[in-house]
């Protein structure tokens, strides 16, 4: 019997090796830190071998094929000895889609995946198609496609899940944005982190769909350089058909079999990022032929996502609004592009190799006041210092809403927007979002 071996126990692994076993696999789940109650009840339910604290090479190095969590890196040292053995590994998503006949609309980007994922999903959904949700977001694939019987899934691709597809083929895919990020596990090449981006194309024939943001320059130069076989549907400012645009205050969707018009202001989604985000999830619903009118009410009523640009509260008259999620400069960028009054910045966490300069200027034009929070704010200081804006270094995030709300006057707006990952002070993103908003409500 083959040996199956999923290193990782979080959602994508337990669901893997759920998988795994049900198609009739040896399989062994091994992860070097603690396994949650919930995985090990599954993992036990379906009769799977499982270690937590460490990884056991002989029960490992004995696979005849790896499926690796996205989190762990090719340097972690299982990993060497497993390329060393020349054993074959493939992501959750790789497996998941050898065992389903289901439409593939697949989503990556360095930023607005999350928004998109979920925008598309909920117009397939309100339209009543059989559709389930993958990816970084919601549940595993993996699970899913062993026990539900889905006519499409909308999954949220990651760099790193996309680094370990070879055979997977998306029939629908999406390309937000190229812009640097987690570039220490690309060996500080953009260039390695731009064809990790594109693997979502291949595979894909010309029966396919590629959407992309034809304003990036990256993507429209790779674009060139690389002829696409599938049907490509630019979306950006100005563009020709088919793909989407804007004319006044109109998004203008045209893909040959539909055309689909609706005015900006209805978007439920708000600022200039999520238009596009928009865009991108409406090419898609219109290709799978859905409802104008469907395509339209779900657009509208859409309920944004937590953690990102999500407003908390106003408070004494200033607006705090919670971007934790904001983990890159770039999406602290479109956060601070979309202020429209004075703002106080929570900046800092962990730095993953920034480059503050993209948002100098915007800093410059709407920041009255820094409040840095991490364990390390001497790179914030050497970029920011000379500005002279106020600024003061918080320990914690009671620490940090407790100084935006001295530096607040009415009328101003207090944004979490970090730039950073949170794992210095923090668990997750969802850990600071949720702090914050914890904090700020405690100001009432
Ligand atoms: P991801 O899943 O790619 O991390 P999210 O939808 O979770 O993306 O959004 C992450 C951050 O990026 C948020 O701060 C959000 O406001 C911002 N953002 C969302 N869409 C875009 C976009 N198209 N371009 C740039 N930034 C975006």
């Amino acid at each position: 019997m083959k040996r199956i071996v999923v290193l990782g126990g979080g959602e994508s692994g337990t669901g893997a090796a759920v998988l795994a076993k049900v198609k009739g696999f040896d399989v062994f789940l091994s992860d070097r830190s603690p396994i949650k109650d919930q995985y090990k009840e599954l993992l036990n339910k379906y009769d799977i071998p499982w270690e937590e604290g460490h990884h056991t090479s002989e029960l490992i190095l004995n696979a005849d094929e790896v499926i690796k969590s996205p989190g762990i890196p090719e340097t972690a040292p299982i990993m060497i000895e497993i390329i060393k053995k020349k054993i074959p590994y493939i992501s959750e998503i790789e497996f998941a889609g050898r065992y389903t006949n289901a439409k593939m609309i697949c989503i990556t980007g360095s930023n607005g995946k999350t928004t998109t994922t979920l925008l598309t999903y909920h117009i397939l959904k309100s339209a009543g198609l059989k559709v389930g949700l993958a990816g970084n977001v919601g549940k595993s694939m993996a699970l899913q496609v062993a026990f539900d019987d889905y006519d499409y899934y909308v999954i949220e691709l990651s760099s790193f899940q996309l680094d370990n597809m070879y055979e997977f083929k998306a029939n629908i895919a999406i390309l937000l944005n190229i812009t640097p990020d987690h570039l220490d596990r690309y060996e500080y090449d953009m260039q390695n982190y731009i064809n990790a981006k594109f693997r979502i194309t291949q595979n894909q024939t010309e029966n396919d769909a590629f959407i992309y943001w034809n304003d990036d320059p990256i993507i429209k130069k790779e674009v060139e350089k690389h002829p696409i076989k599938a049907k490509s549907f630019p979306f950006a400012e100005n563009c020709d058909k088919p793909g989407a645009h804007l004319e006044k205050d109109q998004m203008i969707v045209d893909t040959l079999s539909q055309h689909f018009e609706m005015n900006i202001e209805e978007l439920a989604l708000e600022g200039k990022h999520n238009l596009l985000n928009s865009m991108a999830a409406t090419i898609s619903a219109n290709i799978l032929n859905i409802k104008k009118e469907e395509i339209r009410a779900a657009l509208a009523d859409f309920q944004g996502v937590e953690h990102r640009l999500e407003r908390v509260a106003v408070i004494d008259d200033v607006l705090y609004i919670n971007d934790s999620k904001a983990t890159n400069v770039n999406s602290c960028w479109y956060a601070l592009q979309s202020m429209r009054t004075p703002t106080v910045l929570i900046l800092g966490g962990k730095d993953k190799g920034n480059d503050y300069t993209e948002i100098e200027s915007l800093v410059r034009d709407k920041v009255k006041a820094l409040v840095f929070m991490g364990v390390d704010n001497s790179k914030l200081h050497k970029f920011f210092d000379y500005m002279n804006i106020p600024t003061k270094d918080a320990g914690s995030m009671k620490e940090a809403v407790d100084y935006c709300k001295e530096f607040a006057k009415p009328g101003d707006t207090v944004l979490l927007s970090p730039c950073c990952a949170s794992f210095d002070l923090f668990t997750s993103y969802e850990d600071r979002g949720n702090q914050f908003k914890e904090c700020v409500k405690q100001l009432i």
